[in-house]
């Protein structure tokens, strides 16, 4: 017994010990696979292909492609997955060694302890092929660049030579006994090792989308080049990554038939999404017109709600017009009850009339961003859920279509008809308050908290519980904030590499994400709907672009991209929002919602509408003179 005891305390200080161990090799950042870090999972083809030419330059060593090959084998999931089995069924037969040696007398154990023998010797001649390809793969310097490797290496040697020692004589002294014992428990250290190192590189393999990878994998070439003007690049190249101008709008030069390139990935993840949709045919069948009726929603309005709430190609406009000016009211009341989100809230339909009532007064009469736009992004948002099936393939809940459908409601709520860019260049009050970043999708957001929390019967927040509160508000801000363009190109490029990625999961850690995109998406779906509808938006849209132009010109500030009414050609621009912002789009929203293919070919017969006005617009420039 007391032996046990002994044995318990001798372990425990290898486990401390071990530990120790763990925080210094954590931070030499040189793990047992030197490259895994940066440059294998899926990325590894292309970070090989970065890799070519600078390895040559700056003389590090190049792998064959055989040792890649291997490289690439060691790492795969199959064999780590299998070296942890191993491990596991090691760990048991260094206990049941122990436990024998405890309970049986000498003789007993002796015999069973050969057969044990030879299948330790097994495990660990599968140990050292591990370390010998290891070494053949990264070279003998790289492999041992975490010393603890040297120390599980003689582990494993010495064990080898005790098992062999054991095997060839059963009569050993009492001395090598002793040692013996010793090596069984080094070799728990090495079990505890190994178990870390799964840990590590399981943590490793679930972050992070490309981006995070190349730089990553960029910050670790510069620790091993010694040439100074390559140092500079890679941080150049780090700084464009971090920041959003890697794709930036407007400088469309050949750079950008690169960006595209990124941008558009999104077709791989297609088949897995759409088996899910296949698999969910069956239509919801919601509510009966006639539950509606208590809502109060004009007869004609409400029909058309009733038909048309998740279509493409309904029209805001007539919506509009038939409600007075109500029409975000009523498609919100509409859709809480079709939905239930009156349960999300515990309120009832008046407060969700008050408060989307509050929302409408307070977007302002532009003749864009106005509370046509808000009702029409929102019923989009709708058109992407329920007729796309995000609903279905997001996994989303009451909460979560509340959010979703609050956000596009709310999401140009007090919008000056003025950008970012003329609030900051104008030292505008909301550009100081907001510090320049993101002014506008700060702005929305924030108000539409204010005229929750400052008008009792229009609070719709009032009976939420304060954590259920804290998500929706951080789910509603999230949507808001991703309609800033000047995050489009880099949010979308993330976006893009989650929904191809082989652990994307749209119903688990990307779906806010995805929200995101839906609401964003939403917001430029513009050219995905009917011309006539899509016209009247970029009319309007030029017209208050243009009246922006008009107030910069005035003030002697730099006129914004679109903004100069003598130079800019609606149809040439709307060829160039198609191809560089909307298409890019709207191929990542099919890349999880299979179901929006049908009307994608849209922007492409919409395309063929603007090249044939183009000549129109240019007489249209030519006859009007800057005063
Ligand atoms: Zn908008």
């Amino acid at each position: 017994m007391n032996k046990i005891v002994n044995n318990i305390v001798f372990l425990f200080l290898i486990i401390t010990l071990n530990m120790l161990g763990s925080r210094s090799d954590s931070q030499l950042r040189s793990l047992e696979n030197p490259d895994k870090q940066t440059m294998r999972g899926e990325s590894s083809k292309r970070s090989d292909k970065l890799l070519e030419i600078p390895r040559k330059k700056l003389n590090m060593r190049l792998y064959t492609e055989q040792e890649q090959k291997i490289q690439d084998y060691i790492n795969s999931k199959a064999v780590t997955i299998s070296i942890i089995a191993l491990v596991g069924v090691y760990a048991i037969l260094i206990f049941v060694i122990v436990a024998l040696e405890e309970l049986m007398d000498e003789t007993e154990f002796n015999n069973v302890s050969v057969i044990l023998s030879w299948i330790e010797l097994g495990i660990l001649i599968v140990f050292i092929l591990e370390i010998a390809v290891g070494i053949y793969a990264w070279g003998l310097m790289k492999y041992y660049k975490d010393k603890w490797l040297i120390l599980d290496t003689l582990i494993i040697l010495l064990s080898l030579f005790f098992v062999i020692f054991e095997l060839a004589d059963q009569k050993t002294s009492n001395v090598v006994k002793v040692i013996q014992a010793v090596f069984r428990f080094l070799r728990i250290f090495l079990l505890i090792r190994k178990a870390q190192t799964f840990r590590r590189l399981t943590t490793i393999s679930t972050i992070s989308t490309p981006a995070e990878k190349i730089v990553r994998f960029l910050l670790e070439l510069k620790e091993v080049i010694e040439l100074e003007s390559m140092k500079l690049d890679i941080d150049y190249c780090i700084d464009k990554i971090g920041s959003n101008q890697l794709y930036q709008m407007g400088k469309l030069d050949e750079d950008n038939a690169e960006a595209m390139g990124w941008l558009n990935q999104s077709q791989q993840g297609r088949t897995d999404v759409r088996k899910i949709v296949n698999n969910d045919q069956q239509q919801q069948q919601k509510k009966v017109l006639a539950n509606f009726q208590k809502l109060n929603i004009p007869k004609r309005v409400l029909e058309i709600l009733d038909k048309q709430h998740d279509d493409l190609y309904i029209d805001p406009f007539e919506c509009d017009k038939l409600s007075a000016g109500e029409g975000l009211v009523y498609l919100m009341l509409f859709l809480f009850e079709y939905y239930n989100l009156y349960e999300v809230f515990l309120i009832k339909p008046k407060i969700v009339r008050s408060y989307f009532e509050e929302v409408t007064k307070g977007y302002i009469d532009n003749p864009y961003h106005n509370r046509v736009h808000a009702q029409d992004v929102a019923q989009t948002c709708n058109f992407l859920l329920n007729r796309c099936k995000f609903i279905e393939i997001g996994q989303l809940d009451e909460q979560d279509i509340a959010c979703v459908l609050i956000a596009g409601a709310i999401h140009d709520y007090g919008h000056p008809g003025l950008t970012n860019a003329f609030l900051i260049n104008s030292k505008n009050d909301l550009a100081l308050t907001y510090n320049d970043q993101s002014v506008l999708e700060m702005f929305h957001p924030s108000q539409c908290f204010k005229i929750a929390w400052k008008n009792q019967k229009a609070n719709i927040f009032e009976n939420l519980p304060f954590q259920k509160y804290r998500r929706i508000r951080e789910s509603i801000i999230s949507m808001v904030l991703s309609t800033d363009m000047a995050h489009h190109a880099s949010e979308l490029a993330i976006t893009n590499s989650r929904v191809t990625s082989p652990d994307f999961e749209p119903y688990g850690k990307d779906k806010q994400r995805l929200m995101d995109l839906v609401v964003h998406s939403s917001d430029v779906s513009n050219p995905t709907k009917n011309f006539q509808i899509y016209k009247e938006w970029t009319e309007r849209v030029l017209t208050e672009f243009w009246s922006q132009g008009d107030k910069e010109r005035e003030l002697g500030l730099p006129i914004s991209y679109l903004c100069n009414r003598y130079t800019t050609n609606m149809a040439e621009a709307q060829l160039g929002f198609i191809d560089y912002v909307v298409k890019p789009t709207f191929s990542c929203v099919q890349g999880f919602l299979p179901a929006f293919e049908p009307y994608f070919d849209n922007l492409d017969k919409n395309k063929t509408q603007w090249q044939e006005l183009i000549g129109y617009y240019k007489q249209q420039l030519a006859s009007i003179q800057p005063q």
